[in-house]
């Protein structure tokens, strides 16, 4: 017999439980040094379909080139595309980064609004993506959701949606604000590292007793 899901104790316990592991690609970024709205949102775009190994040191390296809407419209895709060549379509990427770059410049003086209208216009950037910005660099409660917080939230029980855009709008409805930016930041590395895709590490789970385990049927 499970345990009634206690949101605020399961996140105290993963986040004890994830201290030794790497930082989510995002927050660790901030805290290096990489935290305005512009760089968080360059950094998500890299990281799409994109290893955090890889993703966390290309994003430095275009930052090391250029980290502002005006280095970075100054530049060509081309260039672009050459520093970034790590990730997972950066051609494309390379594009959008400096349609973004121009339209900062030419829309905003150079300042990128925290504003959710505006970051989900720029081609390429998807609610996980905005709503990491919004979070992390504007201080703002908004979830997002990656494929780590979908699947962990569904095993637990505590949504049941098929898609994370369908998770994260279950999750608005029912997680205490408290934990909007939060829960990305613990279930990235416990969704890497304990409750993984592929047979999940439940007997080393500090949650096990109150997660149903819903589809789980292979585990550790
Ligand atoms: S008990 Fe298993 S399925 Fe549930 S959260 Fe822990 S690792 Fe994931």
């Amino acid at each position: 017999m499970k345990k009634p899901f206690d949101i605020d104790l399961a996140l105290k316990l993963i986040s004890e439980a994830v201290h030794a592991f790497p930082k989510a690609a995002m927050f660790e970024l901030a805290e290096q040094g990489f935290g305005s709205p512009f760089e968080q949102l360059i950094a998500c775009m890299i990281s799409i379909r994109t290893y955090d190994e890889v993703s966390l040191p290309t994003a430095r390296k275009l930052f090391a080139r250029a980290r502002t809407p005006d280095e970075v419209s100054q530049m060509s895709s081309t260039e672009i595309d050459s520093l970034i060549s790590a990730s997972t379509f950066h051609e494309r990427k390379a594009e959008q980064i400096l349609a973004i770059a121009r339209r900062i410049m030419e829309e905003f003086d150079g300042n990128l609004p925290c504003d959710s209208e505006t970051l989900l216009s720029f081609s390429g950037i998807g609610p996980k993506c905005a709503n990491l910005v919004l979070g992390i660099a504007c201080g703002q409660p908004f979830i997002s959701v990656d494929i780590h917080v979908h699947r962990v939230t569904n095993r637990w029980g505590y949504v049941k949606a098929s898609t994370p855009e369908k998770t994260m709008v279950a999750l608005e409805g029912k997680l205490p604000r408290e934990h909007w930016t939060d829960i990305n930041r613990l279930l990235v590395p416990f969704g890497k590292h304990i409750c993984t895709g592929e047979r999940p590490r439940c007997s080393a789970c500090p949650v096990l007793e109150m997660c149903q385990q819903v589809g789980v049927s292979q585990k550790r």
